[in-house]
């Protein structure tokens, strides 16, 4: 099992154990839950969508 090992977020940039991985990233519960708590209209909302793009971007190409 690797859900006790420690990954780095993509977002924040933390080791955590807890969180998501998508394709080959890992994003921290934190980043996650913020993620869906953030509105389009805040300001922290341009840097999630950032991170993801970039993570997008790796996996297309
Ligand atoms: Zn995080």
């Amino acid at each position: 099992m690797e859900e006790n090992e420690r990954r780095t977020c993509i977002v924040c940039g933390e080791p955590k154990e807890e969180g998501i991985t998508i394709v080959t990233e890992f994003i921290c519960t934190s980043c996650e839950s913020e993620m869906v708590r953030t509105s389009a209209e805040e300001d922290k909302y341009p840097f999630f969508v950032r991170q993801l793009r970039q993570l997008w971007v790796r996996f297309h190409v």
